[in-house]
């Protein structure tokens, strides 16, 4: 089953997704481009709707103004499967008053949150995945703490870790570490951002390991992504990659709402997906990849 903000939901069910994307999101690095209007929220998913999307997976961790408590009424007045994030960003998105607060005890939120639900939420509105985040070819004590949390909520839970890669880097360091070292299975983790470092030789490795590969950023006009976005697809889909490959926009900002937004991964990217590789790939990447990355088995849960 997949734990969306109104329940569990069959796989089966999930349908067209965006697998890493933002409806909420607040941080002291980002000032004046807070995303915070639920009504502005709606515009998006109505739009993502009405062009064929199903589902949307908000990676937007404890802290950063996730809307918890607008996503359930989001979900039920658009029709989109909602999936919401327990876990923490880097510490530079925080103030540093809140992380001293939960450095103890972070396993157990994030258990709390997938199981129990979102602190700043109605009772019962649960996460589905733990979101968490490596620093640039590298990974700091802060980090360290976090993915270590991240893997015991795993381990209680059998969630799904997706992973912020600053500027798609250190992802070697992630695997070792969730995996590893905590023994997360590779298929449970979601490698985000990678494209922001077209090196596809990495990316081959990478999905060699059976992780899932996010690649996200069309939303996202000032990234080179999307320069890079078919290059990489293809690479990966030649090396037999393409059952690990999920799609997603990732807009961050009030900025790049003014993009296309999750609509462009329906009306653009998976069209031109299945003319160049073949019809079904776009099904595959968006439909059928997300619905096996966020499941977890009913018993784990
Ligand atoms: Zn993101």
């Amino acid at each position: 089953m997949i734990r969306t903000v109104l329940g569990d939901l069959d796989p089966a069910e999930f349908g067209v997704c965006d697998a890493h994307d933002h409806l909420f999101l607040r941080s002291p690095r980002l000032p004046g481009e807070e995303l915070d209007d639920p009504a502005a929220a709606e515009r998006v998913l109505r739009d993502f709707a009405a062009a064929g999307g199903r589902a949307l997976v908000q990676w937007t961790p404890y802290g950063m103004g996730r809307g918890a408590a607008d996503l359930p009424g989001l979900s039920r007045a658009t029709g989109v499967h909602l999936v919401a994030a327990t876990g923490l960003h880097q510490a530079v998105h925080y103030e540093p008053e809140l992380l001293a607060g939960l450095y103890e005890g972070l396993a157990e939120l994030f258990t709390a949150e997938l199981t129990t639900g979102l602190r700043d939420a109605p009772a019962g509105v649960r996460a589905g995945l733990i979101k968490v985040a490596g620093d640039y070819h590298g990974l700091g004590p802060h980090t360290r703490r976090v993915m270590a949390a991240a893997a015991e909520a795993h381990h209680a839970t059998g969630a799904p870790i997706a992973v912020h890669h600053e500027l798609g880097t250190a992802a070697p360091d992630v695997l070792d570490l969730l995996c590893g070292q905590y023994g997360v299975p590779a298929h449970r983790v979601i490698l985000g951002h990678l494209n922001r470092l077209p090196d596809l030789r990495l990316h081959r490795h990478l999905a060699g390991s059976g992780a899932y590969l996010a690649l996200d950023g069309p939303s996202r006009a000032h990234h080179a992504t999307d320069h890079h976005l078919f290059d990489t697809v293809a690479a990966l889909v030649e090396a037999g990659h393409a059952d690990r490959l999920l799609l997603g926009g990732d807009t961050t900002t009030r900025t790049a709402r003014h993009s296309p937004g999750p609509t462009h991964l329906l009306t653009s990217v998976g069209p031109r997906l299945d003319r160049e590789f073949g019809p079904g790939l776009s099904r595959r990447l968006l439909v059928t990849n997300p619905a096996e990355a966020l499941a977890v088995p009913r018993s784990a849960a």
